[in-house]
């Protein structure tokens, strides 16, 4: 996906400058797939869910955790 120093992002589809992106260790392209303004969505979104779902300290809140870190290390 990565063409010169821009990127697509896999959310909204724009073709955005690299510096739009945040960088993510372990990815293929060393960047988020999703740009900036996306990524903060996304976020804000989530932590919403996290509210009403997976508690900070809960049992799902460690498997997350534990899926998280192993997906970096691939
Ligand atoms: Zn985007």
């Amino acid at each position: 996906m990565l063409k010169g120093n821009t990127k697509i992002c896999s959310r909204c589809g724009d073709e955005k400058p690299v510096n739009e992106f945040y960088s993510q260790k372990g990815g293929r392209s060393g960047l988020r797939a999703a740009c900036k303004k996306c990524f903060i969505k996304a976020n804000s979104e989530y932590r919403y869910k996290r509210k009403s779902g997976v508690r900070f300290g809960s049992k799902d809140y460690f498997i997350e955790l534990k899926q998280r870190k192993e997906a970096v290390q691939k």
